[in-house]
């Protein structure tokens, strides 16, 4: 079986994603550093608005973002990060399929973190994950915002929390915290 089919499906990645290479850097904990690049298409989507834009350029180059960790490993995602030029939005770093816009993690990384900050707290998600209460707090606003997207919002739902973050339609509450 070949390396980067393993990679693919131990990193839960979609067809969507393309492995470039790996590399293990030896520490007291393993990073095993996965190279990829989002499958080659013609156009890209706007990160921030989702719209299908041409090509603009290779943004500020080489990025990474943390993922979920491979048993004793802690794994880095790294790719370029291309930018599109959105008639909205302007010039914008394009979508990528592992990650939300304008995040340093990969969204089932961020999916796993903000599950326990709900079911614990935010501080108890950073410090079994070993970010900051900050970052974790972050996340939540991301995947709420995501989710209150998501829903019809003919149905009266106009706000959704998550522990102290509130994203609602409309003008935001802000967050005491923040
Ligand atoms: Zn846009």
């Amino acid at each position: 079986m070949r390396v980067s089919k393993v990679l693919k499906a131990v990193c839960g990645f979609s067809r969507e994603v393309v492995i470039v290479s790996a590399e293990l850097i030896e520490d007291d904990r393993p990073i095993l550093r996965v190279r990829v690049r989002a499958k080659q298409r013609r156009r890209g989507r706007c990160g921030r608005c989702g719209t299908l834009a041409s090509w603009f350029d290779n943004g500020d180059g080489e990025r990474s973002w943390r993922h979920i960790d491979a048993g004793h490993a802690t794994v880095e995602i790294t790719a370029t990060a291309r930018r599109v030029d959105c008639s909205q939005c302007g010039p914008t770093v394009a979508q990528v399929p592992w990650a939300r816009h304008n995040s340093a993690f990969t969204r089932s990384f961020e999916d796993l973190v903000v599950h326990d900050a709900i079911v614990g707290n935010k501080q108890a998600a950073a410090d079994r994950y070993g970010t900051s209460w900050r970052a974790v707090n972050n996340m939540c606003i991301r995947v709420a915002q995501e989710a209150l997207e998501r829903v019809d919002l003919l149905d009266g739902l106009t706000a959704i929390a998550i522990d102290e973050v509130k994203v609602q339609e409309g003008p935001q509450v802000p967050d005491r915290r923040v």
